[in-house]
């Protein structure tokens, strides 16, 4: 718990932190005064840790009006700076999605749409819980730098009109100081908290239009539709009612997207995506993103105009060529780029073998996503390293027919024990049945 003892005294503020915390916890709504104190107090340190977290308590169990989520958010996005783009003529869009497994999307979809002439100001994550971080993936291209300063990432969009950078700590920096009392007091499921956290962060990017993947279903963060769409519903009013043009695009992610999950195999994959070997549910989704990402920066009329665009960038090789120029502005060793071959790659590759003929029923992407984090490929603790090189690749996707025998996965791994025990457990979390199986709808609904 950090002591207060060098922080100005709450009432300096004007308002007692115990006062606000207890006007929520009996149900009120806190005014715009209220809820900037308690925001100023996570950063300028003027409430306790105590404090701040019982009114995080407090707002998880009573909720917050779509006003009150307005004013948090824009609160947490002032409390940092927001990065100024005007020297960057394009338009500026940018797209997040909520977490899911195997998503890999911004990799290849963030230099599809800088190849369409609108600027992508990308500021990613870590992973989270058991999905995986655009960070970390791109962290396994050797040399590559996530953690651009702002001066950088201004000047690198301005000369390629794409970035893909980590936080920084000038941006909405009380989301930081929250975010991590939420992950240790149980109140990360709050959706007026997670609409605060994730929008004070992207806009503060500098971004002209946000487009939102809110991912529902067994691998996603927020696993109930019904649930998801509340959150898509807040996070487009409260973007909205700050002026910020926005659309989020409900997705279902039941089995994991695309047949790799692990950070360099991810890489790989989103590289054939560039090349035009994309698997067909990634290739949808990006589609799905980049498509609305294209008309809310008025760079298609249409729909279908956009999807031309987007495919036009990777028929003519622009959208690689963006890729390899983002590789070396940041870095990373081009090589990776022609030859995936480049990429860490693990020592031990065992392959899990179809226990019958059939068809792919089911692959439980929260197993999978679980068993790629005990091989290495995420964090159970915040400061655990991460194994670029492990995960589980050519993964069978839903309705596939296969043959006794066939490979369903390869596993990767450091050594043979990890690998055994993998193995196992990605064989019992892909289910054959005797039935042809239809592929999951994978776009549900477009919001905004
Ligand atoms: N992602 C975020 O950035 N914040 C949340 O609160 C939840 C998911």
């Amino acid at each position: 718990m950090s002591s207060p003892a060098s922080a100005p005294p709450p009432a300096a503020a004007g308002l007692l932190p115990q006062l606000v915390i207890a006007r929520k916890r009996d149900g009120a709504s806190l005014s715009r005064d209220e809820i900037a104190a308690f925001v100023r107090g996570a950063t300028d340190r003027s409430w306790a840790d105590y404090q701040l977290s019982a009114l995080l308590m407090a707002i998880c169990l009573r909720g917050m009006t779509s006003e009150e989520t307005a004013w948090l958010t824009e609160a947490m996005l002032h409390s940092g700076i927001v990065a100024q783009l005007d020297s960057v003529r394009l338009p500026k869009a940018d797209k997040h999605s909520t977490g899911g497994v195997g998503d890999k999307i911004s990799l290849h979809l963030a230099p599809m749409v800088a190849a369409c002439g609108v600027a992508v100001p990308m500021i990613s994550g870590r992973g989270l819980g058991h999905t995986g971080g655009t960070l970390d993936k791109l962290e396994s291209i050797p040399g590559f730098r996530v953690g651009l300063s702002l001066a950088e990432y201004r000047a690198q969009l301005e000369r390629i009109g794409v970035a893909l950078i980590g936080q920084t700590p000038e941006l909405a920096p009380a989301d930081r100081k929250l975010y991590a009392l939420r992950d240790v007091t149980g109140t990360v499921e709050s959706i007026p908290l997670i609409c605060a956290s994730i929008l004070s962060k992207k806009l503060a990017e500098g971004i002209d239009v946000l487009v939102l993947d809110v991912k529902f279903g067994r691998g996603a963060f927020m696993p109930d539709r019904t649930r998801a769409k509340e959150l898509a519903l807040a996070l487009t009013a409260v973007a909205r009612a700050m002026g910020k043009p926005v659309r989020a695009v409900m997705t279902s992610m039941d089995e994991p997207l695309g047949h790799t999950v692990g950070n360099a195999l991810e890489v790989a994959e989103s590289i054939a995506c560039l090349r035009g070997a994309g698997p067909a549910d990634v290739m949808a989704v990006t589609y799905a993103l980049g498509e609305q990402m294209l008309l809310l920066a008025g760079a298609a009329a249409d729909a279908a105009t956009a999807r031309v665009r987007l495919e036009e960038s990777i028929a003519s090789g622009a959208a690689l060529e963006k890729f390899r120029a983002i590789v070396a502005a940041q870095g990373g060793d081009v090589r990776v780029v022609d030859d995936p071959g480049q990429l860490p790659r693990a020592p031990r590759q065992v392959v899990v073998p179809s226990p019958t003929d059939g068809w792919v029923r089911d692959v439980d992407p929260r197993a999978i996503a679980l068993t790629a984090l005990r091989l290495g490929a995420g964090r159970i603790r915040a400061e655990d390293p991460i194994d670029p090189a492990v995960g589980i690749g050519s993964l069978a996707k839903v309705g596939t027919r296969v043959s006794r025998g066939q490979p369903l996965a390869v596993v990767h791994a450091r050594d043979s024990a990890a690998a055994a025990v993998a193995a196992t457990a990605v064989a019992a979390a892909i289910l054959i049945g005797d039935q042809p199986v239809s592929p999951p709808a994978l776009i549900d609904e477009i919001i905004g």
